[in-house]
C-alpha cells in the first residue's frame, strides 16, 4: 500500500509523528481521530506502543500508532488494541495497517457512490420535471407561477429532493424556489455548489440543462430525463421528427428527398416569411401535408418581444432571428451557440416585416437549427470540393454522408452537440449499431463545446465500449479532412 510505503524506514520524536499522520491520513480520518504528543505518551503508557523516552522513534512505533488511531475510531478500547498491536511484528504491523485503511477505503466508496446515486436520481426526475413544464408552457401558453397546482408532479418531487440533498451536505435548503432552481439550470451542474456535483466522477457534471439562450430543455436534459425512465412521449422534438417521417414516407417513392428538402430548408432558413414557405414548397413540389407541417409545427410568429425597432432581423451568419440582448435590449444578439463559436460578433442581415415573419419555434432551434450550423458547413464545404455528399441521407440514418471516390468508401458524419462528455459516450453506446451498415462513421463535435471540458473526446472515447465502431474528431479536424479527400 502506497500510502505506507512513507513509513517505511521511518526516524523522528513523537512530534514528528503526530505530524506525519495527521497529513498522510488527512484524507481518511476526521482531525479528532488523530493523536496529540501527549496521547502518543498515553499510549506508550499503556503499554500499546513500544517506545521509551531514551530513543527515536521508528516504523514500527509509527504503524502501532496508525492501526491504535483506526482501532479507536472502529470503537475499540485500549486494552482490546494492546492485544492486538503491542507483540506484533513489523511485517505483522504492516498488514494490519494495511486492512485498516483499506476498510476505511471501501466505507467510504460506499458512502460516496450512494450519495452519487441518490443525486443521480434526483437529477433525472429534475430533467424530467423540466421536460413536462417546458411541454406544457408550450402547449398551453402559460408562463410558470410557482403555484402548485400549475406545476409538473414531476418537478414539484424533483425540488423537494433536491432540497434535501442540500440539508444532506450541511448547506441550507437552495431549492425552495422554482424560479431560482431553473435559473441555476441554465448552469452547468459542477457551479450549483453542491459538493456532490463538483466530483469528477459524478456522470452529470457538465451537463446544463436548460438552455441559456433559447429556454428550451437541452439535449443533455432529454437524455437523462429519458435513461432515468422519463417518457418519450412528451419529448417535443421526437414528435416532431415522427410526424416529418411520416409525412416523407406518405410520398411516393420520394420520402427520402423530401426528408431532406424539408431538414434543409429549416436549417438555412430558421427566420422566414409565410411567402418564402410557399415558394419553396411549389418549388420543390411539396405535398401540402408538408407545408402544414411548417407553418402549424415548425414555424411560429415572432413575439413582439423578439422584435427590435419593431423589426424581425435576420443574423448575417447563420440567418436565424438575433434577439435583444437581455443586458443591453437595443443590441441584437444570435441566440444560436453554434454561430456564435464561429463569429463572435453579431452582424445583422435583412430585416423583415414583423407581421410577416416566421421563426423555428425554440425547441427545434435548439435540436434541428443549431447543430446544422455545422452540419451543413460540413455539407457545403463537400459540394464545394466537388465530393458526393448527401444530407440526412434515408431519413436521418446520419447528418452528412460522402463518398471517398480514391477507396470508394461511404464516411457518415454526425455531428454532436451534448455539453457532457460521458453523457455522449453513453449515449453513442446505444444508438450506433455497426452491423447496419458498411460506412465508415466519424462523430464530429463543434469546436467550441469540445472546448468547454478539457479532454473533451479523450472523455467520449473512454466510455465507449466497442472503441471501433466509429472515430470521433473536432468540426476544424472534419473540414481538414474534406480538403485531403479533395485533392486525394
Ligand atoms: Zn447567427
Amino acid at each position: 500500500m502506497k500510502i505506507l510505503q512513507q513509513l517505511q524506514g521511518w526516524q523522528g520524536k513523537r512530534p514528528a509523528l503526530a505530524h506525519l499522520l495527521a497529513t498522510l491520513f488527512a484524507d481518511l480520518l476526521s482531525p479528532e481521530y488523530f493523536p496529540s504528543v501527549s496521547t502518543l505518551k498515553y499510549w506508550h503508557l499503556q503499554g500499546i506502543i513500544d517506545n521509551n523516552e531514551s530513543r527515536r522513534l521508528t516504523e514500527r512505533e509509527a504503524l502501532q500508532a496508525c492501526a491504535t488511531m483506526f482501532l479507536k475510531r472502529a470503537g475499540d478500547k485500549l486494552p482490546a488494541i494492546r492485544n492486538r498491536v503491542a507483540s506484533h511484528s513489523l511485517k505483522q504491523l504492516r498488514t494490519l495497517a494495511g486492512q485498516l485503511i483499506d476498510e476505511i477505503l471501501q466505507e467510504q466508496q460506499i458512502g460516496s457512490s450512494r450519495v452519487a446515486s441518490h443525486a443521480q436520481g434526483v437529477m433525472s426526475s429534475l430533467a424530467h420535471g423540466i421536460v413536462q413544464l417546458y411541454h406544457r408552457v408550450v402547449l398551453s401558453g402559460k408562463i410558470v407561477r410557482q403555484r402548485h397546482e400549475d406545476l409538473p408532479h414531476e418537478l414539484l418531487n424533483a425540488l423537494s429532493r433536491l432540497g434535501r440533498l442540500h440539508i444532506e451536505a450541511g448547506q441550507e435548503d437552495q431549492a425552495a424556489s422554482v424560479h431560482e432552481v431553473l435559473a441555476r439550470c441554465r448552469q452547468p451542474l459542477h457551479a450549483w455548489g453542491l459538493p456532490i456535483f463538483t466530483d469528477s466522477h459524478f456522470p452529470f457534471r457538465d451537463c446544463v440543462l436548460i438552455d441559456p439562450d433559447l429556454y428550451v430543455p437541452t439535449i443533455d436534459c432529454l437524455e437523462i430525463a429519458q435513461k432515468h425512465g422519463g417518457s418519450t412521449a412528451d419529448i417535443l422534438e421526437h414528435e416532431s421528427f415522427e410526424r416529418l417521417r411520416e409525412i416523407a414516407q406518405a410520398t411516393e417513392g420520394q420520402a427520402n428527398r423530401v426528408y431532406t428538402l424539408m431538414r434543409e430548408f429549416i436549417g438555412r432558413f430558421s427566420l422566414t416569411t409565410y411567402d418564402d414557405i410557399l415558394v419553396y414548397m411549389q418549388q420543390h413540389m411539396l405535398p401540402n401535408e408538408a407545408l402544414l407541417f411548417l407553418v402549424n409545427d415548425v414555424y411560429m410568429e415572432v413575439p413582439e418581444a423578439w422584435l427590435i425597432d419593431g423589426k424581425a432581423l435576420r443574423c448575417g451568419h447563420c440567418r436565424t432571428l438575433l434577439r435583444p440582448d437581455p443586458r443591453q435590449p437595443q443590441m441584437p444578439y444570435c441566440p444560436m451557440r453554434a454561430c456564435r463559436d464561429l463569429t463572435p460578433s453579431t452582424t445583422i442581415g435583412a430585416q423583415l416585416d414583423a407581421r410577416k415573419a416566421r421563426v423555428v419555434k425554440p425547441h427545434l432551434l435548439s435540436y434541428w437549427v443549431n447543430p446544422a450550423i455545422d452540419e451543413l458547413r460540413i455539407y457545403d464545404a463537400a459540394n464545394a470540393a466537388g465530393i458526393p455528399a448527401a444530407l440526412y441521407p434515408d431519413m436521418d440514418r446520419c447528418d452528412i454522408s460522402l463518398k471517398d471516390i480514391k477507396s470508394n468508401q461511404e464516411i457518415d458524419f454526425d455531428v454532436k452537440a451534448h455539453r457532457d462528455p460521458i453523457m455522449l459516450g453513453k449515449r453513442l453506446n446505444v444508438s450506433v449499431s455497426t452491423s447496419e451498415n458498411q460506412s465508415k462513421l466519424i462523430i464530429v463535435i463543434p469546436d467550441g463545446v469540445a472546448k468547454l471540458r478539457s479532454q473533451y473526446i479523450a472523455l467520449v472515447k473512454d466510455e465507449l465500449i466497442d472503441k471501433d465502431a466509429m472515430e470521433i474528431m473536432l468540426v476544424s479536424t472534419a473540414m481538414h479532412l474534406i480538403k485531403r479527400l479533395a485533392h486525394a
